[in-house]
Order: C-alpha cells, then sequence, then structure tokens
C-alpha cells in the first residue's frame, strides 16, 4: 500500500536520503531503526509530503503523494490538494502535539468535524470508541496539561486514527516519555498492529521491532542498509555498520 522509489533529499546540500526504496503491503508493520542523524525521522516526512523530495516518487494506495504526473514530469501538487492527501496518513510524533486548549474528547474529533464536516454526535460516538481502545475512556474531558506523556501520546493516536489513515507513522513515539510511561504506548501500537493498521515505525524499541514487526529496516547515512524479517536482520546483518549500530543497541 506504501510504496517509495528512489528517494532523495537535501539540506543546504547535503544529502540525507541517498536513495531509499521502500515498499509496505497492506496491513504490514515496518520498523525503522538506525543510528541518531541517519535520516529516519526524514524518511517519514518524505513519505507524507511534509518535506519535497529531490528525487523519487511515494506512492499511497496507488496514489502519488504531493506530486502530479503532467506532461510527463511530477508537479508539486497545490497545498489544498496535498493536505487533503496528508489527511489519510495518520502521523504521531515524539512531541505529542496536540492542541493543548482542547479536551482528549475535542482533540479527536477536531479532524472529523472540521476537516471532513462529520455529524458531531457520530464523530463523538467513534471519538468515545477510539479513547476506550486506548484505554482512556475516563479521561475524554481531561486537557492535554492534565495527562501524563504516556496518556497524552494515546490520545495522539487515537487523533491520527479518528481521520481513517491509509497508514499510520509513527516518529520514535515513545522516546520522550518517562520509562515507567513506554509499556502503556507499545501496548497500544502492539494492538493495533494485531487489528492489521499498515504501520511505520521509526523507534529505537528493539524489543517491540522484533515482537511486532513484520519487517525492519535499518538506514545509515541515507540509506536503508538492511531489510527484512526482524530475526534475520537483527540477528544476522551483514553490513558492518548495521553491524556495529546493533551491537551497540541490542
Ligand atoms: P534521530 O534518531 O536523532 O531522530 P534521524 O535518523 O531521524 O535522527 P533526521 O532527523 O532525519 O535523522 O536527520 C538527518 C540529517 O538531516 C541530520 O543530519 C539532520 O541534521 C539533517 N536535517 C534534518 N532536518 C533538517 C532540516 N530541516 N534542515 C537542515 N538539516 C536537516
Ligand atoms: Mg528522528
Amino acid at each position: 500500500i506504501v510504496k517509495a522509489i528512489n528517494i532523495h533529499k537535501k539540506f543546504a546540500g547535503r544529502e540525507v536520503l541517498r536513495g531509499v526504496d521502500l515498499e509496505v503491503r497492506n496491513g504490514e508493520v515496518l520498523c525503522i531503526l538506525g543510528p541518531s542523524g541517519s535520516g529516519k525521522s526524514t524518511l517519514l516526512r518524505c513519505l507524507n509530503h511534509l518535506e519535497a523530495l529531490d528525487d523519487g516518487v511515494v506512492w499511497i494506495d496507488g496514489q502519488i503523494i504531493g506530486y502530479e504526473l503532467r506532461d510527463g514530469t511530477l508537479k508539486e501538487l497545490p497545498a489544498r490538494k496535498v493536505r487533503r492527501q496528508q489527511r489519510e496518513i495518520g502521523m504521531v510524533f515524539q512531541h505529542f502535539n496536540l492542541f493543548p486548549h482542547m479536551t482528549a474528547l475535542e482533540n479527536i474529533i477536531e479532524g472529523p468535524v472540521t476537516v471532513r464536516r462529520e455529524p458531531r454526535a457520530s464523530a463523538i460516538a467513534r471519538a468515545e470508541k477510539l479513547l476506550a481502545s486506548v484505554g482512556l475512556a475516563e479521561r475524554r474531558d481531561a486537557y492535554p496539561a492534565q495527562l501524563s506523556g504516556g496518556q497524552k501520546q494515546r490520545v495522539a493516536i487515537a487523533r491520527a486514527l479518528a481521520m481513517s489513515p491509509k497508514v499510520m507513522l509513527f516518529d520514535e513515539p515513545t522516546s520522550a516519555l518517562d520509562p515507567e510511561l513506554v509499556g502503556e504506548v507499545l501496548d497500544v501500537m502492539r494492538a493495533l498492529a494485531a487489528s492489521g493498521t499498515t504501520m511505520i515505525v521509526v523507534t529505537h524499541e528493539i524489543g517491540f521491532a522484533r515482537e511486532v514487526a513484520d519487517r525492519v529496516a535499518i538506514m545509515v547515512d541515507g540509506e536503508i542498509r538492511e531489510m527484512g524479517p526482524p530475526a534475520d536482520v537483527l540477528a544476522n546483518p551483514t553490513d558492518a555498520r548495521v553491524r556495529s549500530f546493533l551491537a551497540r543497541v541490542l
């Protein structure tokens, strides 16, 4: 359902992504690991066109993201059309990005009501189900400041899911959390994976990757150096840089 071919991205002349290819099937979970600065966040941001590409193409569910083919070349889409595509791509960041002046419930219905013009009553009913599914039914009227980091992140996940995304992108969703709160967020992600959600997860949680990922990709210096089932990639990496990275984190 997600396909990226030959993604290149430069910042100030420096190549941060050097030709990344990626394919994720419907319902698959891909975890991306790699050292700091290897380009993991940039790759995710390229997949949903938060960054323009210097080369390459991204398709999600058969649609080119951020561009359209005109006269044989790719032209960037107008912002309005890009936003329409981005709504169908769920994104959860390291820092929760909830609206501080809205309750948990209001955060979740905001997209469906204002963007998708869904009737308020049905959006609320769905938001309540989503809150229950992330274990926060009782906190529906709490403001972000009244929630723990793990609770905020679970609301952020519910908010992304409220838009019925075709794929969920996670960028280190647990790395800003106190250690005792990591588990509750990983549990929600584990349940999402089990329910068949297509997920691309940048993470440092090797245990999660080993257990939940269908495939693991390891990025080094703007390239995917290894990709495959976790048992193969984590146990027998062939690339020397990947071996030294894994030796440090395993
Ligand atoms: P981390 O594990 O620390 O999150 P990462 O693998 O996500 O690292 P990126 O954030 O993708 O790495 O960054 C890759 C490189 O691109 C880094 O050297 C970073 O400094 C650079 N970079 C990222 N975003 C920008 C930007 N907007 N402008 C300039 N350079 C950037
Ligand atoms: Mg990052």
